[in-house]
């Protein structure tokens, strides 16, 4: 075989059989052909690059065209012309030079382009969760850069993945702030009690912000982090019962173990239904909310408790009842406007970027824990006011 030919011949051409330039030239691969991506790891940052965001672009649904990715048409006529005329005019020499300036530009072009956001339809299956959600998705992002980059692009989790961001930046501010406090402000025992809630809620916005992040990644990685995400809210849901049940019975002690033990119990199970892969398809939607929901709602057991024991007054005044209260109505609320994907259900197309149900979720969970903070910490500061338990017989510590 011939320099020539040799130089036209890529990877799978059978050199037994040659073939004129032409036949060589139509038979070469596409540059982002798959197979050829992954054994050539520039290519892979190519493809990459190709789905770059960009955010510009939202398209309305009746000008939308997908997800548009470079294509190059191959056209077998220009090909035999360009071979023929580079032939003609310059012979080899020529022809690879062109060639190759054709494929410096054809790189430069592939480098500038960006991804564009997506129409739920043209989404592959495993991204397609809401369609309410009409236009504004991002598409896949086989890359976690790409992934984390798209956090500064706006498209339909932009404000799912600030929401939960910013309130895991916020509670990791506040982690440090009360566990740098001296021993005399804030000892051990409550400092444990309190970081049980602050790392609960780190954890499960953490993971939350992540999951938003990458779950466009690949099915794999999706399915990963969204168990990871539901991980994080029975972690949240624990977290935020140890401090109240610590403050709540803190003088009964065998009661407060009890309590603390089913909590912990209910918080394994959650998480044990969460790593069940089924869990996270969306005609799982309200079992998830539902399932979450009675976890949280658990806590009406020992707070019904503290009520006939201390009564209303005392448990409004020393138990934080009222904020207990409202941080079950916000986190309910959340969970209903996610389980039934209200307000997008009444005006499909209407919130695909912005007040969509997942987002209004985010934002009442955010409240509901700085809600918690509060009725916490008015416990502790109770707590600390009182001093230690008055009678520590037995008839009190059970
Ligand atoms: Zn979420």
């Amino acid at each position: 075989m011939s320099d020539f030919e040799d130089a036209l011949s890529f990877g799978d051409s059978d050199i037994s059989q040659p073939m004129s330039p032409v036949q060589a030239l139509r038979k070469r691969r596409p540059i982002w052909d798959e197979q050829l991506a992954k054994e050539i790891p520039a290519l892979q940052e190519v493809q990459e690059f190709l789905n770059e965001d960009d955010s510009s672009l939202l398209d309305d649904e009746d000008g939308y065209h997908g997800c548009p990715l470079p294509s190059t048409p191959v056209d077998p006529a220009s090909f035999d012309r360009e071979v023929v005329e580079a032939l003609r005019s310059g012979g080899l020499g020529t022809l690879m030079h062109n060639a190759h300036e054709a494929e410096k530009e054809f790189m430069r072009k592939v480098w500038a382009a960006s991804w564009s956001v997506c129409n739920f339809r043209h989404l592959p299956s495993w991204l397609q969760d809401n369609d309410y959600l009409h236009n504004g998705h991002r598409p896949p992002l086989p890359s976690f850069s790409a992934c984390f980059k798209s956090i500064f692009r706006i498209h339909t989790e932009t404000g799912n993945i600030w929401t939960h961001l910013l309130g895991c930046i916020a509670f990791s501010a506040g982690l440090l702030v009360y566990m740098t406090r001296s021993e005399e402000e804030l000892p051990l025992p409550d400092k444990l009690a309190l970081g049980t809630y602050f790392i609960g809620a780190i954890i499960c916005l953490g993971f939350s912000f992540t999951f938003h992040t990458v779950y466009c990644h690949s099915e794999f990685v999706g399915k990963l982090f969204s168990k990871l995400d539901y991980c994080g809210i029975a972690i949240q849901i624990t977290g935020s019962f140890v401090p109240w049940l610590y403050y709540s019975f803190y003088c009964k002690v065998r009661r407060m173990m009890v309590y603390l033990s089913f909590v912990i119990i209910l918080g394994i199970a959650s998480i044990v239904v969460s790593l069940w892969d089924k869990f996270s398809e969306s005609r799982f939607r309200p079992w998830r909310a539902g399932i979450f929901a009675i976890f949280g709602l658990s806590g009406v057991v020992p707070a019904v408790h503290y009520v006939i024991e201390e009564g209303w007054v005392n448990a409004i005044t020393y138990a934080s009842l009222d904020w207990l209260i409202l941080m079950g109505f916000l986190y309910l609320l959340g969970a209903a406007l996610y389980a039934f994907r209200v307000p997008e259900c009444f005006f499909p197309g209407r919130f695909d970027i912005w007040f969509q149900s997942h987002q209004i979720f985010h934002v009442l969970v955010i409240a509901a824990a700085f809600v918690h903070l509060h009725g916490i910490t008015e416990m502790l500061t109770y707590r600390m006011s009182i001093g230690a338990c008055a009678v520590q017989s037995a008839a009190t510590v059970l």
